[in-house]
């Protein structure tokens, strides 16, 4: 009796079972591959952007190992001039001892020559000698003394023209010592700085390298993930169209265990209605859209004639309503059709198909209003879902009399009478009673 609603219940559990995996379970995956996927490319951006740097470092180091050639070139004709400042500093060195020596051997004679000039007050000659700035200028010193002034002074002018020398020499060789100096320090820087350019460079090379790896690790561990997450997506589907082929299989037993459920009910209802003494049989027990009330009776809606009769049959019955027979008697639905249904439209009459006598005259559960006529002999006729009686309880009726009219009480789905034949309280087939 619940068909329907328990079809929409299935339909709704079906429903919500094929919907559920689609936004549920499956959305998250698919969210998290396109996040992932998102990462993935800005990633490879990152892992481009960095090789890119990459190459431009190990551009700029190429360019500075050409440099740093160059720089070392340069080193070595620095070490090439310090070999040869060193080698002028020895030979002026060497100059400067001999200068050394000779102005040694010929002091103790210019002293005397100094001493003696001294007291014979030429004291401006010594003037003249010592306070010479070069051997040019002592040579044109010597030359204004003339030739008098020259005598017994030649040891004093060598000692005044060695002293001149030697003075020279050890500008000389404190010029070269500057030089070298100053080129030892310029190489040192040259190496200082060829040095730190190189570790610079090694150090962002390395740490450009660093981050690439890093990041190729990252994308791989991404791509894996990925993989994962698909598989995922692909287990989930798969999933979800095993449930639905399942679910979908659930619901059609589902559906035949219902109709064969309400078709034992129907059974149950002709059993029920039976043991209570009335001879009728359930009717489709499909749905419920009407109930009998007992009530007052509805007035006929049409004047058609009653049953045009085909004549009777050899039982001596009329049809109790003209119309096509649209369910036999029989079995139906698993149960049993224990009458025939005659279409028909409301308030159409009906008519006793047999003279005899009213034993039943209002509502009688799934029948709806229904009318039962004794005809003797262990015979009877039911006629059900009649929308208005047209005879009462205990009446007798003649055949062909109008004794109700179509309608769709009781247990019914739409206009018909329900019409039965018992023997001795069985129901037989009508049809072999009928003309
Ligand atoms: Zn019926």
């Amino acid at each position: 009796m619940q068909g329907r609603l328990k079809r929409a219940t299935l339909a709704a559990t079906l429903l919500c079972t094929l919907l559920i995996p689609a936004v549920g379970s499956l959305a998250d995956p698919q969210d998290e591959l396109q996040e992932n996927r998102n990462q993935l490319e800005q990633l490879r951006d990152r892992i481009e952007a960095r090789s890119e740097q990459s190459r431009s470092l190990r551009g700029e180091i190429d360019r500075l190992s050409a440099d740093i050639t160059d720089l070392q070139i340069a080193i070595n004709a620095l070490d090439a001039r310090v070999a040869t400042i060193e080698t002028d500093i020895r030979t002026v060195q060497a100059r400067v001892d001999r200068t050394a020596k000779r102005i040694a051997s010929v002091e103790r004679l210019a002293t005397q020559q100094a001493v003696d000039l001294y007291k014979s007050g030429t004291t401006d000659t010594l003037d003249v000698l010592f306070q010479a700035t070069s051997l040019t200028d002592l040579n044109e010193r010597i030359e204004l003394l003339g030739v008098a002034a020259q005598e017994n002074t030649d040891e004093l002018i060598e000692y005044g023209r060695l002293k001149v020398l030697i003075e020279r020499d050890n500008r000389e060789l404190l010029a070269k010592q500057n030089e070298l100096s100053a080129t030892l320090a310029d190489k040192s820087e040259l190496n200082d700085q060829l040095s730190a350019d190189r570790t610079e460079l090694a150090a962002r090379l390395n740490q450009v390298t660093t981050k690439l790896e890093e990041d190729k690790r990252h994308e791989g561990d991404l791509l894996a993930e990925s993989r994962d997450i698909q598989r995922r997506i692909e287990a989930a589907q798969a999933a979800a169209a095993e449930e639905a082929a399942a679910e979908a299989a659930r619901a059609a037993e589902a559906a035949r265990a219902a109709e064969a459920a309400e078709a034992a009910e129907a059974a149950e209802a002709a059993e029920a209605a039976e043991s209570c003494g009335g001879a009728q049989a359930a009717e489709s027990a499909q749905d419920q859209t009407s109930s009998s009330t007992g009530g007052p009776n509805p007035p006929p809606t049409t004047s058609t004639p009653p049953v045009v009769t085909t004549g009777g049959s050899s039982q001596g019955f009329i049809w109790p309503l003209n119309g096509p027979v649209t369910s036999p008697y029989g079995p139906r639905w698993g149960g049993m059709h224990t009458g025939i249904d005659i279409d028909g439209v409301t308030g159409q009459p009906i008519v006793a198909a047999k003279a005899g006598r009213v034993i039943l005259a209002g509502a009688y559960s799934a029948y709806g209003n229904a009318v039962t006529l004794d005809h003797g002999g262990g015979i009877s006729t039911l006629y059900g879902h009649m929308s208005a009686f047209n005879t009462s309880n205990g009446s007798s009726v003649s055949q062909g009399q109008v004794i109700g009219y179509v309608g769709c009480t009781g247990s019914c789905t739409g206009d018909h009478l329900h019409f039965e034949v018992r023997v001795n309280g069985n129901p037989v087939d009508p049809m072999a009673y009928l003309p």
